[in-house]
């Protein structure tokens, strides 16, 4: 092997090497170590469920050897002062402290930054010894893999174990410093100790590399990425003229903040051209306040106590999905909207921005032959060179989802492959204003506010109750989600104009709604799932555009809900709902609109007692009630009080006392069995993995 070390190899042992050669033999050695963290990183990403398309890991990639590079000057700098530059341990071990810093760096903890490159340093010279002698490329990048692995899989499973989807906790301050620097010397020790069995470097880094690639081909959870393909065939043919179906649903969208229901801002200029051209529900409600339920009532036309897809309310009950113990997923008993279309002859397609809640897993597949599902980026960890950039600049490589636009892209891919005439029935679930930080140009009326750009570097998204947002804060949080629908709103626009270019617009069913809404600092809350259930979380858009010439238009000012929609495009199609849906078609709703929210035992864990209480809401007229497990009351006149901030219970007994009754009755409906004997959808269920 000493052959393939060339004169340029960061040294050789024997040498004697100046500061000049020394801190080129730094620049060499730092682009080799960039090359080196990146390897080490994807593999890490890839065995803990994340994803880094190639054009973003070729991004990183450049990073690493811009940002490695040029520390490597100065690496080479310090080890040719300090006579050792003939050292190749030295290099290595020096480049890992680059390494470590780069997940230190956070301004404006200049000290911790020293404190670390002293810890790291002397930390470096002890690994340097424990090393022994190595020469060459081989014995640099040997030291450098076996350094970086070590600290990138150390921190790593430190940050899984002490971490959770809802709190990142991590080690913080001198714990962090003092794991940064020791976990590299640990793994040179390792090595060092492995060197008394496996005596050649060449054979113990071979046995390293495969025992790592071995334990991350066992242990590994990589997420598959490919979308799942529904191999049956599709035998059903739909009538002739069938129209296709397109359900958009647009995830944490309250329609309080959309123009088309009279937001001030101009956010929904598409959705209201689609409303005008079709029915304009302007009571549209949620039955949840989160993704997994609210889809699974979408989907099925049941409240969520009776499709039964909620979160677990109790520690020990329910399957865990990559690692989160806390939702129930739509049991595969369940009929869904795309299993009845499937079996009567339409083609199904879902394209889900949201991976976090809409993943496989969660059931909402059912009844789709394609459903793609995978997320845009997914950083675990985030790489060291990146989170470093985004000290600088926070809206980096932090976009894991993909956009509105990519969705429709990939359904339009899907729908090309579709035979002539075959109807489709399309499920996309966009998801921009789900993330609040708007970029270029929809942060239009987020950048010119006060200290937008401070405040666009601050964590201001928090499951505490109260959240504690100031005024500032909160118009901050509002203008980037208002941009975020606007963004969306854009691409609504683009797929009705694709649609109309491509002539299936005129004979289609287009629905758009969302899966539930957003506080952006009401009542000192922000976010959604296990909040109290103001209208920000359940007032959602509905605009349904019916197939054919003659459809009607209008704005209906009547209460209906998610639970709606599948009745209400079965009937358009001519199709029978099957047993178990309560909703109706939403020209025919007669019932009290529902929520209902489910305890979620992660945020009592993480969160407090706050969290602790399941909640149920009935509406009736302009009266809102929101009844808790704990006994709680609030009674909402929404038309004199729209921003819920005069509880009228304890004026209005009676009142309570009749709906909660009302909201006891309907209730005690929703466990009942679905008959499955007569159900005409029986054969449809049962295929989902
Ligand atoms: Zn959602």
């Amino acid at each position: 092997m000493a052959n393939a070390s060339s004169a340029a190899a960061p040294a050789r042992a024997g040498d004697r090497v100046g500061i000049g050669s020394s801190v080129m033999r730094g620049l060499l050695a730092g682009l080799g170590a960039g090359v080196v963290w990146w390897l080490v990183e994807l593999a890490v990403n890839w065995a803990f469920g994340g994803v880094i398309p190639l054009e973003e890991a070729l991004g990183v990639l450049g990073l690493d050897l811009a940002i490695a590079g040029a520390a490597g000057l100065v690496v080479g700098g310090v080890i040719g002062a300090l006579g050792r530059g003939d050292n190749v341990v030295a290099y290595a071990l020096g480049m890992t402290v680059v390494y470590g810093l780069l997940r230190v760096y956070e301004p404006p903890s200049v000290f911790g930054e020293g404190l670390f490159v002293l810890v790291g340093a002397a930390c470096a010279a002890v690994g340097v010894v424990i090393a022994g002698r190595r020469v060459g490329w081989l014995g640099f990048v040997h030291v450098a893999l076996v350094a970086t692995a070590a600290l990138a899989l150390g921190k790593t499973t430190i940050t899984e174990v002490q971490s959770s989807y809802f709190s990142k906790q991590e080690p913080n301050g001198f714990l962090l410093v003092a794991v940064l620097a020791v976990l590299p010397v640990l793994g040179v020790a390792i090595d060092r100790v492995l060197a008394f069995v496996l005596r050649r470097d060449v054979v113990r880094l071979a046995a390293l590399l495969g025992v790592a690639g071995g334990a991350a081909l066992i242990w590994g959870k990589p997420l598959s990425t490919a979308a799942f393909d529904d191999p049956r065939p599709l035998r059903a043919v739909a009538p002739a003229g069938a129209p296709d179906v397109f359900l958009i649903s647009m995830d944490t969208t309250r329609a309080d903040h959309m123009s088309t229901y009279g937001y001030e801002r101009e956010t929904s200029p598409h959705l209201t051209a689609l409303a005008a051209d079709g029915l304009n529900f302007t009571q549209g409600r949620s039955p949840a306040q989160w993704t997994v339920p609210g889809h699974a009532s979408m989907l099925t036309g049941m409240y969520p106590s009776r499709h039964g897809a909620h979160y677990v309310g109790g520690w020990s009950a329910g399957p865990a999905i990559y690692g989160r113990r806390r939702v129930f997923p739509l049991a595969e008993d369940k009929t869904t909207l795309a299993e009845v279309l499937h079996g009567r002859g339409w083609a199904t397609g879902a394209f889900v921005a949201n991976f976090a809640n809409l993943y496989r897993g969660f059931g909402m597949a059912q009844g789709f032959q394609r459903y793609e599902d995978h997320p845009q980026l997914l950083l675990r960890p985030i790489p060291h060179v990146v989170g470093f950039v985004q000290q600088f600049s926070p809206a980096f490589m932090k976009k894991p989802f993909r956009s509105a636009q990519g969705i429709n892209a990939a359904a339009f891919a899907w729908m090309d492959t579709l035979p002539q005439g075959r109807p489709a029935f399309v499920f996309l679930n966009y998801l921009e204003p789900h993330h609040w930080i708007a970029a270029p140009p929809y942060d239009l009326w987020a950048k010119d506010l006060p200290n937008a750009e401070r405040l666009a570097r601050k964590g201001l998204f928090t499951h505490k109750i109260p959240a504690g947002l100031s005024k500032e804060e909160s118009e901050f949080v509002t203008a980037n989600y208002d941009g975020q629908i606007l963004a969306m709103d854009a691409a609504l626009g683009e797929l009705v104009d694709e649609l109309k270019r491509r002539g299936r617009y005129e004979n289609a069913l287009i629905v758009v709604s969302a899966d539930h809404g957003e506080l952006l600092g009401e009542h000192d809350i922000v976010g959604h799932g296990g909040r109290m259930m103001y209208e920000g979380l359940l007032h959602v858009p509905m605009v349904v555009k019916l197939p054919g010439a003659t459809r009607p238009k209008a704005v209906i000012d009547d209460p209906v809900q998610v639970v709606d929609i599948l009745p209400t495009v079965l009937d358009a199609v001519g199709a029978p709902v099957p047993g178990g849906v309560q909703g109706s078609p939403m020209r025919e709703v007669a019932r009290n609109s529902l929520a209902e929210e489910h305890i979620n035992p992660e945020f009592v864990s993480f969160y407090g007692e706050v969290y602790n209480r399941a909640l149920r809401v009935i509406y009736d007229g302009p009266y809102k009630l929101i009844s808790s497990s704990r006994g709680e009351k609030l009674l909402f006149d929404l038309t004199k009080d729209p921003e819920e901030n005069n509880d009228l219970a304890k004026q209005e007994a009676e009142r309570v006392a009749s709906m909660e009754s009302e909201l006891e009755a309907a209730m005690s409906s929703m466990d009942q069995k679905v008959a499955t004997g007569d159900d005409p959808y029986a054969d449809l269920h049962d295929y989902i993995e």
